[in-house]
C-alpha cells in the first residue's frame, strides 16, 4: 500500500465509522479542527487510561494532578514562552501563501538555521522557490509567538487584562511542585503526571490530527537530586516511552530515538531524545524526553518569589531538584494506534478491512448479533445477552442488515468480538463468538460468557 494511500485510507475510515469528523462541518469546515467521535473518543480515553495505569497508578513514585489551561501570565514569563516559544514565517508574495521559514530551509538544504532569521531569508532568496506557486517572491522572515492570547475582565472600565491559553501541560505541574510535596508523601525521586489540552497558534497544522491548534499532551515531570545518575534514569524513561508506543500497536521497526544535537540543545537541556514513529508522511516527532535541570524551578522561584526547594531529611540537604521530562502527545498517540491498526485482508477475493487494535484499546469489546432481525425470539434472546454483558465490557447490539455486513463494520470499529444469536441458541443456550483477528467461530455457553470475553480480553484464556 502506498503511504499517502494509507493516509487518505485513515482519515475516510475515521470519517464512515465514527472516530475522527472534520470540526464545524455543517459550517463550511474549519481548517485543523477535528471532533473525536463516538468511537474516537472511546479510543482516546482508552489510551489515557494506559498511560494513567502505567505511569501513575503502577508506579509509587509518581502521582498526578489537573491544572488550569489559564495560568497567571507571568508562568510563561518565567518559563521563557513569552518571548522565546516562536516560529519562524514567511509569506510568498505572489500567493500569500503562509510557511515556516525554518522547513523551508531545512527541506531545500539540510542546513538547520533555527534562530537566524537573516541567514533562513538569505537561503530562501538564492534556493527556495514558492512550493505553492513556484515564484520566488519572499517577505522578511518573522518570529510568530505560538501562544494564544486572551483577555480577562474585558468590561469598559476595568484595565483589559492578557493571559494565555498554555502552550504545554507542564508550567502548571512546576508551579504546583511546593503544593504538592507538601500534601502527598513523595521522596525524590518522584514524578507530577498530568494530562489535559494544550494550545499552540501553529503557522502550518496539518497532516490530520499529527500537528493540531488544540491537542492534548500527557506529561510527566519526574524531579531527581543534582548528584542522581541521570543518564541511567533517562534512559529508563526512554525506554518507558517506546515500550508505551508499542502498547499502542507500534511496531518496533515503525520506530526510532533522534537525538538532539548539542548545538541545538535548549542552554539549559543536558540531553532530548525524541522518539520518532514513521507515518505515512516519514519519521517524525512521537514522543519526546528532556533532561530540563534545574531550570524550570529555579526560575520560577524568581519570578514568584517562593522557594521551590526539596528538603532531604536522611542527608539533612536542601536543594533545587533537576527535572526529567518525558511528554506524550495523545492525539499522536491515536494517530498511531490508528495506522498501526490498519490492516487490509484479502478474504475470498474481497478485501476485508479490519483494525487491529490492542483489545485493551479497541473502542467497542463485544458486539451481539440476532442471525435474523424478523425473528422475534432470536432478537429477545440477543437483547437479553446484551443486557447481560454490557455493564462490564463497551458492548454493541446490532440488527442492521446481514451478518457479513454487521461483520464489516465491527472489523473496521476494531471489535475483538462479535456474538451471534441464532436458532440452535435457542435450543442449547450456546452462541457463536467470532474472532476479529483469525475469523475463527467457537461456540460459548451464554452462561459462561462474561467470563469468555474477559479472559480473552486479557489473555488469559486457557
Ligand atoms: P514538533 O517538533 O512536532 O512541533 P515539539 O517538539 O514542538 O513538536 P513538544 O513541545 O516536545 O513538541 O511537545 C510534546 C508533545 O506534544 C510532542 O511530542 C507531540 O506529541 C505533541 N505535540 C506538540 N505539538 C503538537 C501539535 N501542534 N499537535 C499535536 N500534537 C502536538
Amino acid at each position: 500500500m502506498e503511504n499517502n494511500d494509507l493516509m487518505e485510507k485513515i482519515v475516510s475510515l475515521c470519517k464512515r465509522r465514527g472516530f475522527v469528523f472534520p470540526g464545524s462541518e455543517i459550517y463550511g469546515g474549519f481548517a485543523n479542527s477535528y471532533t473525536y467521535g463516538p468511537y474516537g473518543v472511546g479510543l482516546k480515553n482508552n489510551i489515557k487510561a494506559l498511560w494513567w495505569k502505567k505511569f501513575v497508578q503502577d508506579r509509587e513514585d509518581v502521582v498526578g494532578m489537573d491544572g488550569p489551561i489559564i495560568l497567571h501570565p507571568r508562568v510563561w514569563e518565567a518559563s521563557g514562552h513569552a518571548t522565546g516559544f516562536n516560529d519562524a514565517l514567511v509569506d510568498c508574495k505572489n500567493c500569500k501563501k503562509r510557511f515556516r521559514a525554518d522547513h523551508l530551509v531545512e527541506d531545500a538544504t539540510g542546513q538547520d538555521l533555527e534562530g537566524k532569521p537573516e541567514e533562513m531569508k538569505k537561503v530562501l532568496d538564492e534556493q527556495v522557490d514558492c512550493p505553492n506557486c513556484g515564484k520566488r517572491k519572499w517577505t522578511e522572515v518573522r518570529n510568530f509567538n505560538m501562544m494564544f492570547k486572551t483577555q480577562l475582565n474585558t468590561t469598559d472600565d476595568e484595565a483589559e487584562q492578557m493571559a494565555y491559553l498554555r502552550p504545554e501541560t507542564a508550567g502548571a505541574i512546576f508551579i504546583e511542585f511546593k503544593n504538592v510535596l507538601d500534601s502527598a508523601r513523595v521522596k525524590i525521586p518522584f514524578g507530577i503526571a498530568q494530562i489535559g489540552k494544550a494550545f499552540r497558534n501553529e503557522i502550518v497544522a496539518g497532516n490530520f490530527i499529527f500537528r493540531l491548534r488544540e491537542f492534548e499532551q500527557m506529561e510527566i515531570e519526574y524531579f531527581i537530586r543534582p548528584d542522581a545518575d541521570w543518564e541511567k534514569i533517562f534512559n529508563e524513561w526512554l525506554d518507558a516511552q517506546v515500550e508505551f508506543a508499542m502498547e499502542l500497536g507500534a511496531k518496533k521497526e515503525s520506530l526510532r530515538r533522534y537525538e538532539h544535537p548539542k548545538e541545538k540543545l535548549s542552554f539549559y537541556s543536558k540531553k532530548t531524545i525524541d522518539v520518532e514513529f514513521n507515518y505515512p508522511f516519514g519519521f517524525k516527532e512521537l514522543f519526546g524526553l528532556a533532561h530540563r535541570t534545574d531550570y524550570d524551578l529555579t526560575n520560577h522561584a524568581k519570578f514568584s518569589g517562593q522557594k521551590l526547594e526539596y528538603f532531604d531529611a536522611e542527608k539533612n540537604e536542601r536543594f533545587v531538584p533537576h527535572v526529567i521530562e518525558p511528554t506524550f502527545g495523545l492525539d499522536r498517540s491515536i494517530l498511531v494506534a490508528l495506522l498501526s491498526a490498519y490492516v487490509e485482508e484479502d478474504v475470498n477475493g474481497e478485501t476485508r478491512v479490519v483494525m487491529k487494535f490492542p483489545k485493551n484499546l479497541a473502542p467497542v469489546k463485544v458486539a451481539v448479533f440476532p442471525l435474523l432481525k424478523n425473528k422475534p425470539e432470536l432478537v429477545k434472546k440477543a437483547r437479553s445477552i446484551y443486557e447481560k454483558v454490557k455493564s462490564r465490557f463497551v458492548c454493541e447490539f446490532d440488527d442492521n442488515g446481514n451478518v457479513g455486513k454487521r461483520y464489516r463494520r465491527q472489523d473496521e470499529i476494531g471489535t475483538p468480538y462479535c456474538v451471534t444469536v441464532d436458532f440452535d441458541t435457542l435450543e442449547d443456550n450456546t452462541v457463536t463468538v467470532r474472532d476479529r483477528d483469525t475469523m475463527e467461530q467457537v461456540r460459548v455457553a451464554v452462561k459462561e460468557l462474561p467470563e469468555w470475553i474477559d479472559s480473552h480480553l486479557n489473555g488469559s484464556e486457557k
